[in-house]
């Protein structure tokens, strides 16, 4: 694993671009992994600006969120298939035949099950991810198998009450989703994962110095040959303290 520290979000968030600008220029058919949640939110703004920029193009460009809300139609203000079009895709000249998002309509399994077949036939040259101060990644979450793919989860009350600052009330907060597992998010060639803010500090050292275990789901990043972690000062105090 790469650790780079940052000073401010700004410069993260160009770091974390570039990932995504190199990666999309260097292939012709690029495929992305994207997330939703506050921690790419900088990185989104600035492939916007580059691609205003005329520093990028999304025209061949497929990309697969990690997870989905269940129980909130897909129109829904807080849903993240409005997230993605509010924050990036509408910016931006990506194909939306080409951009999938798990559908939490309808027959869960079912949804879990073509997701999977998506995610076996294309594979994923650059994920993001945050990190949830559980240590969940997507939304798998403590205790979540290792070998899991595609899959329907009910929400930990400490998700439920990280993500109740977006809804009016914790009751309003869906208490399923649908979400790639933790083998799909293996699967992918280079993985980005985004942390701020000192309620990931905690996370950040289990993941990084802990045990790899279930009951972190972060850890299993230890095994992938390619990851780069992005902090602020603030996550990152745990793990510079003991250095
Ligand atoms: P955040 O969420 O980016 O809004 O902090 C991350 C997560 O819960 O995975």
């Amino acid at each position: 694993m790469e650790i780079r520290i940052f000073e401010n979000k700004e410069a993260l968030s160009r770091a974390a671009a570039k990932y995504f600008i190199d990666t999309i220029n260097e292939k012709k058919k690029p495929v992305l992994g994207l997330a939703t949640g506050s921690s790419p939110l900088g990185m989104y703004e600035k492939l916007i600006e580059a691609y205003q920029d005329g520093k990028v193009d999304f025209s061949n460009v497929s990309s697969y969120n990690l997870d989905e809300y269940c129980g909130i139609p897909k129109n829904h203000s807080q849903s993240y298939w409005t997230f993605m079009q509010e924050n990036f895709f509408k910016f931006v000249n990506i194909d939306n035949n080409n951009v999938h998002i798990p559908s939490s309509s309808g027959d869960l399994q079912e949804a879990c099950d073509k997701y999977n077949i998506l995610l076996n036939e294309y594979e994923i040259d650059i994920q993001v991810l945050g990190i949830g101060s559980n240590g969940h990644i997507a939304f798998n979450e403590p205790g979540t198998p290792f070998g899991s793919k595609t899959h329907y989860v009910e929400l930990k009350q400490s998700t439920r009450e990280d993500n109740a600052r977006y809804f009016n009330s914790i009751e309003e907060v869906p208490t399923h989703a649908i979400t790639m597992g933790l083998a799909n998010i293996m699967k992918a060639k280079k993985i980005i994962l985004i942390a701020t803010g000192a309620n990931k500090a905690e996370a950040i050292k289990k993941m990084i110095q802990g045990e790899v275990t279930e009951d972190m789901p972060a850890s299993i990043l230890q095994f992938h040959p390619n990851v780069v972690i992005l902090t602020d000062r603030e996550a990152a105090k745990t793990i510079i303290n003991n250095t």
